[in-house]
């Protein structure tokens, strides 16, 4: 077996993602399918975390965009992330591998609250763990969010399962011009403000030496292809390849 390039990981996967072919909402079968490939690439000896967003479900700034007050669109979105977490935990759970949801924002009458501890006993329980709620603030996005946990985690890199398969100067579903990078930095990623994490993400990535690999959640088993260095993706990393 092949031995994977990052021993611990931080897979992003957003809210958009799970909806799989459906209008919104979460489709099971994708969840599924998004499942099998954690525990696949589990098989390759790595520590796995998983951090979600909600946009399937509910956007904040998207209710504060009609005037509504932002803070309470960014609890909702917060406990939209915690129904994906539930919704993930559910498909480990029915294989028989081991998942902790651990939420930034406290729910406790259906996950643990996210505690540093809970997490360093969950992840030596050998679990795979699922960061939801994001940052627990408002204001923030499930990126940030994940790269915050993917820093108190002590991950090497953040897996950015998107809707392309990698890094591009700009939408290459809108622009047939794109260009795809293979290999960029951080500062580059923020200075040509690329739409792949937003600034603060980036930011807290760079400042803790943390990898960010894009590539595309809709092949079956990529996960385990970029983990052992197959495939297509994008890598930004504080040196360049
Ligand atoms: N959110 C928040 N704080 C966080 C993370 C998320 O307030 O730390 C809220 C915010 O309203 C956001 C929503 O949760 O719009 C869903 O997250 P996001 O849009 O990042 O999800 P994704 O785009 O990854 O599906």
């Amino acid at each position: 077996m092949q031995s994977p390039i990052y021993k611990r990981i931080l897979y992003k996967i957003s809210g958009e993602a799970l909806m799989g072919d459906q209008p919104s909402g979460i489709d099971p079968k994708f969840v599924a399918r998004v499942v099998d490939d954690v525990i696949e690439a589990k098989q390759l000896g790595c520590s796995i975390a998983l951090a979600v967003g909600g946009g399937n479900i509910f956007r904040g700034v998207q209710l504060a965009a009609s005037g509504a007050d932002r803070v309470t669109g960014d609890h909702m979105g917060m406990l939209a992330i915690v129904m994906n977490a539930l919704a993930l935990r559910m498909a480990f759970d029915t294989r028989g591998v081991g998942a902790t949801v651990l939420s930034g924002l406290a729910v406790p009458q259906v996950c643990e609250t996210f505690t540093q501890r809970g997490m360093i006993e969950a992840r030596e329980r050998g679990d795979v763990l699922i960061f939801a709620g994001g940052t627990g603030s408002p204001f923030f996005t499930s990126d940030s969010g994940a790269a915050l946990r993917a820093a108190e985690f002590g991950a090497d890199a953040i897996l950015k399962g998107t809707q392309v398969d990698g890094i591009y100067t700009s939408d290459p579903k809108k622009n047939i011009n794109a260009e795809r990078l293979n290999t960029l930095t951080h500062d580059q990623l923020i200075e040509q403000k690329l739409a792949v994490m937003d600034t603060s993400a980036a930011v807290i990535a760079r400042d803790n030496g943390i990898d960010v690999v894009v590539f595309s959640i809709h092949e079956p088993g990529s996960l385990s292809r970029v983990l052992t260095g197959q495939g297509t993706y994008s890598t930004v990393s504080a040196k360049q390849a």
